[in-house]
C-alpha cells in the first residue's frame, strides 16, 4: 500500500499537469471504486479548474474553483497515467512491480484536462476512490475530521509527540500507526523511524512523556527523525513495492536505503552496532528492529519474538 512518502510522489507527478487546468472532459468506466462515485460526479467535475493540488497524509486534494474539493486515495493499487499534450508520460511513478495492475482493464477514470493532458486513474484492486467535499468542511468531512496531525508539518513537534502519547501503555509502534494521532505514517516508515530514534517498538507510548508531561530526549529525538525519514524518502520517489509504482512509470528508490524494513536476519546498519535486524509481529503485522540498537527501556527483548511462521503452525 502507498504510503505517505509516495503519495507525495505522485502529487508531484500530477501537478503540473492538473494545476491550472480545467477539466474537459471526465469518463467514469464503472460506478465505483471501493465506493459508489458521489452523485453526479461527472457534471460536478466537468468546467472546473483545479486551482490547488495538496496533501493531507495519504489523501490527495484538488481544491476545485467551484468551492468542492476533490479527494483522491489509491487504496492499494491505485496509479495515475499523465499524458501531455506534446507526448511527455508525466506519470508520477509507478511503485508497484506487478506490471499486470497497470493494464488498460483496470484504467476507471479518464480525465481530459483543457490543457491536452489526459490523466487516467487505473486501480487493479479498486480499494481506492474519489469523493467530492465543500472545501470549506475539509478539516470536518468523514475522511479527514478524526485524523491526527501531519508529520511532515510544524505540526510534528515534540511537545506535541508527548502529548498524544502520554499516559498510554499501547506499544509505541501501534501508536506511531494510529492515524487518530499522527495521520499518514504506515509500517514501513513506522520501522524506519523507530530504528533512527535507537526506540524499542514494543516500549509504551507513554514514556515518551516525563511525569510533568513534558516531551522526553525520545520523543524530541522521534519527532525529529519522522519528517527526516518520510523527506529522505519522498526525495527517492517513495519505495517500489510488490504493489506501487510512480506515475511517470519509473520507480522510488528508497527501498534501498531501508535499515530495517525487509531485512530480518542482515546485519543492522547502524555504524559500530553489529546487531541482527530481528522480525516480530505486532497487531499481526510484522515489525523489523534491531534488538541491539533499540534496546527496551525495561529490559525485555521481544516479549513477543515469535517467528511468524511457528505463529501461524500454532
Ligand atoms: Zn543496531
Amino acid at each position: 500500500m502507498p504510503e505517505l512518502p509516495e503519495v507525495e510522489t505522485v502529487r508531484r507527478g500530477l501537478a503540473p499537469a492538473m494545476v491550472g487546468a480545467r477539466f474537459a472532459r471526465v469518463t467514469l468506466r464503472r460506478p465505483n471504486l471501493r465506493f459508489p462515485f458521489p452523485e453526479s460526479f461527472v457534471e460536478r467535475l466537468e468546467g472546473r479548474t483545479v486551482l490547488a493540488l495538496d496533501r493531507r497524509a495519504k489523501y490527495l486534494v484538488a481544491g476545485l474553483d467551484s468551492g468542492e474539493s476533490l479527494i483522491l486515495h489509491l487504496g492499494m493499487s491505485g496509479r495515475f497515467d499523465v499524458a501531455m499534450p506534446d507526448g511527455r508520460n508525466l506519470s508520477p511513478g509507478d511503485f508497484y512491480l506487478d506490471g499486470a495492475q497497470g493494464a488498460p482493464k483496470h484504467d476507471h477514470v479518464v480525465m481530459a484536462l483543457s490543457n491536452g493532458a489526459t490523466v487516467t486513474y487505473n486501480d487493479a484492486r479498486r480499494f481506492g476512490f474519489m469523493d467530492l467535499v465543500p472545501s470549506a468542511d475539509l478539516a470536518t468531512c468523514r475522511h479527514f475530521a478524526a485524523m491526527g496531525l501531519e508529520p511532515l508539518s510544524d505540526a510534528l513537534t515534540p511537545e506535541a509527540v508527548a502529548r498524544l502519547f502520554r499516559h498510554k501503555i499501547t506499544p509505541l509502534k501501534a501508536a506511531l500507526l494510529d492515524q487518530r494521532l499522527i495521520a499518514g505514517l504506515g509500517n514501513i516508515y513506522v520501522c524506519e523511524a523507530l530504528h533512527r530514534a535507537g526506540l524499542h517498538p514494543e516500549m509504551p507510548a507513554g514514556r515518551l512523556a516525563g511525569p510533568d508531561g513534558r516531551p522526553s530526549s525520545k520523543a524530541r529525538l522521534l519527532a525529529k527523525v519522522i519528517p527526516q525519514v518520510l523527506t529522505e524518502a519522498v526525495a527517492a520517489g517513495g519505495s517500489t513495492l510488490r504493489d506501487y509504482a510512480q506515475t511517470d512509470g519509473s520507480s522510488g528508490a528508497f527501498q534501498h536505503a531501508f535499515r530495517v524494513y525487509d531485512r530480518a536476519g542482515e546485519v543492522c546498519r547502524t555504524i559500530g552496532c553489529g546487531g541482527c535486524i530481528e522480525r516480530i509481529t505486532q497487531s499481526g503485522r510484522s515489525t523489523f528492529y534491531c534488538a541491539t540498537c533499540q534496546r527496551h527501556p525495561e529490559g525485555l527483548s521481544g516479549s513477543s519474538k515469535i517467528p511468524v511462521k511457528s505463529k501461524v503452525e500454532l
